[in-house]
């Protein structure tokens, strides 16, 4: 009779185990080209079958959860399995926007509530701790598995000079820290340039950016070396009117601004140590970048590059820029570094062009944003062939992740190339992360570090992201359930 209830639920665990196989094949498949003619269905099909599919399908294995997740404990992936199904369910992801948004958050009781619930699961899932000791810890736990991490204390936008110098010293001392972790565990340290730099200067130093693009006369007196930031087909309707120009105040905080970024610069330069500094939304960006690269023009002077922009590829005008950008910087003798990412801000970047009666910024289809972004990490990819320059390859995307790893192997690229890693956020795409990791590439976990309610932005933005049961953290889900299914199986077996 046990006999029989055992076979039985080994047989359900089969079935279950064989659906989410497909499943993961499906997705796996759908986020490549999607054809839409029977001629693009046909040519897709005989791709499928060629030796280089074979081929990118060997480089990486997705397929075998045991060694893909060897080294992690049950209870880890049963727990983190269960808060992706939680951030999944669009009805508790939406709720739990509106909480955090809503005036009840202004309530002292309702928000220790809300933050100790938060604290237990989204947090404990996507965030490295509440301070460098417990972030620490986390590191160290994903060095002893072969991962490295990216440091990033969760900081807030700054609105004055008091919150900029204040949110600095944290960055430096995030970035001094590292020296007391296990040498090269943690791959790069990262800034948010909305951090040490008022929002309100950004969006006016952009505005006379854009100005000065669209009319070349019109001279910004304070601007230093830096490379183009904007293109012809960048989106120029935040600017509709001509900006005043910067008051010698303005100027002055500018000037504080470089000044900062440069410290944490030469902080990093010092500790041979990456700078990766974050792209945000579109108002600032033009200012993100125009800061960023002034800073590499004068660090990145030696073989390996320190300061890192970032570019977003889910933007129509992103391989453009990126073209434009390294062009510049070989000329100028400057090695490039880039963080490759698809872009956190899109529905608010659809809100802004579409409030304004202007065509989104954004590619028009996913795969178009797809596309951009393999052909971006094959340029930089190059570019690390070449010697010029340098990339870290941000994404949950399986097929870019293994189109990426094709072309790295095909260009003769070692995989401890320091030039060239591979980035996923933490609580996210560990089957991605591990199976790179097995197949000899640099892996680093962005590991956002602080007090939980200092990263509620953060947190809304991985809720967004991770939302529907179709989104990208499917395939991990799904890698998880097997591998936890398979070694309950496992142990069934053994109690026979
Ligand atoms: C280490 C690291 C650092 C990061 N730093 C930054 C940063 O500095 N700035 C930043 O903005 N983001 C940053 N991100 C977040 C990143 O942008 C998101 O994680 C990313 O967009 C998710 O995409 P993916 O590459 O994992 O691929 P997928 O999950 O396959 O793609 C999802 C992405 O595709 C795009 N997309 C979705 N729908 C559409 C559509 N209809 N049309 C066009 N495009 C669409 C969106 O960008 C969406 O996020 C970082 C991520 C990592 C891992």
């Amino acid at each position: 009779m046990a006999i029989r209830s055992t076979q039985k639920l080994l047989g359900r665990l089969n079935k279950s185990i064989n659906t989410s196989a497909a499943v993961i094949t499906s997705t796996t498949e759908s986020s490549s080209s999607v054809p839409n003619s029977p001629r693009e269905k046909k040519s897709v099909a005989e791709t499928s079958t060629t030796g280089k599919k074979r081929a990118n399908d060997q480089i990486l294995d997705l397929e075998n959860g045991e060694k893909l997740f060897s080294s992690i404990k049950t209870s880890y992936l049963m727990k983190s399995l269960m808060n992706q199904y939680l951030v999944s369910y669009d009805p508790i992801v939406d709720m739990g926007i509106w909480v955090m948004k809503s005036r009840l958050m202004e309530t002292m009781v309702f928000k220790s509530l809300i933050l100790g619930v938060v604290k237990h699961t989204f947090y404990d899932h996507f965030c490295a701790g509440e301070n460098l000791d417990e972030a620490s810890k986390t590191l160290e736990g994903l060095w002893d598995v072969g991962l490295k991490g990216i440091m990033d204390y969760g900081l807030e936008d700054a609105n004055d000079n008091f919150s900029c110098d204040r949110n600095l010293s944290e960055f430096l001392k995030t970035i001094e820290s590292t020296k007391f972790l296990p040498p090269s565990s943690v791959s790069s340290a990262c800034v948010k340039i909305t951090a040490i730099c008022p929002i309100s200067l950004l969006k006016r130093v952009s505005d006379l950016l854009r100005w000065e693009h669209k009319d070349p006369s019109y001279h910004l007196p304070w601007k230093v070396d830096t490379f183009p930031m904007l293109c012809e087909s960048s989106p120029f309707y935040h600017t509709l009117t001509r900006p005043n120009h910067l008051t010698s105040i303005e100027e002055h905080d500018l000037q504080q601004a470089h000044e900062r970024l440069h410290e944490l610069s030469e902080k990093c330069l010092e500790m041979n140590l990456p700078l990766l500094v974050d792209a945000e939304y579109s108002s600032v960006q033009p200012a993100i970048d125009y800061l960023t690269y002034s800073s590499m023009i004068k660090i990145n002077r030696y073989e390996m590059p320190i300061v890192y922009g970032t570019i977003q590829a889910y933007l129509k005008d992103s391989k453009e820029r990126l073209l434009l950008a390294t062009e510049a910087a070989e000329k100028m003798g400057v090695k490039v570094g880039y963080k490759l990412v698809r872009g956190a801000y899109l529905s608010s970047e659809l809100q802004l062009a579409s409030s304004l009666g202007f065509a989104s910024p954004i590619h028009g289809t996913i795969q178009g944003t797809h596309e951009c972004y393999n052909e971006c990490a094959s340029i930089m990819l190059e570019k690390v062939a070449n010697g010029t320059g340098a990339i870290v390859l941000a994404t949950h995307n399986l097929d870019s992740g293994r189109v990426a790893a094709t072309k790295a192997q095909e260009l003769g690229l070692g995989k401890s190339n320091p030039k060239l890693q591979f980035a996923q956020l933490k609580g996210m795409a560990d089957g991605l992360s591990f199976a790179l990791k097995n197949a000899g590439f640099q892996v680093s976990k962005y590991l956002p570090y602080g007090p939980v309610d200092m990263v509620i932005p953060y947190l809304l933005r991985r809720a967004e992201e991770n939302r529907g049961m179709l989104s990208t953290s499917t395939i991990d889900r799904e890698l998880m359930k097997n591998e936890v299914l398979r070694r309950l199986k496992a142990s069934i077996h053994l109690a026979k």
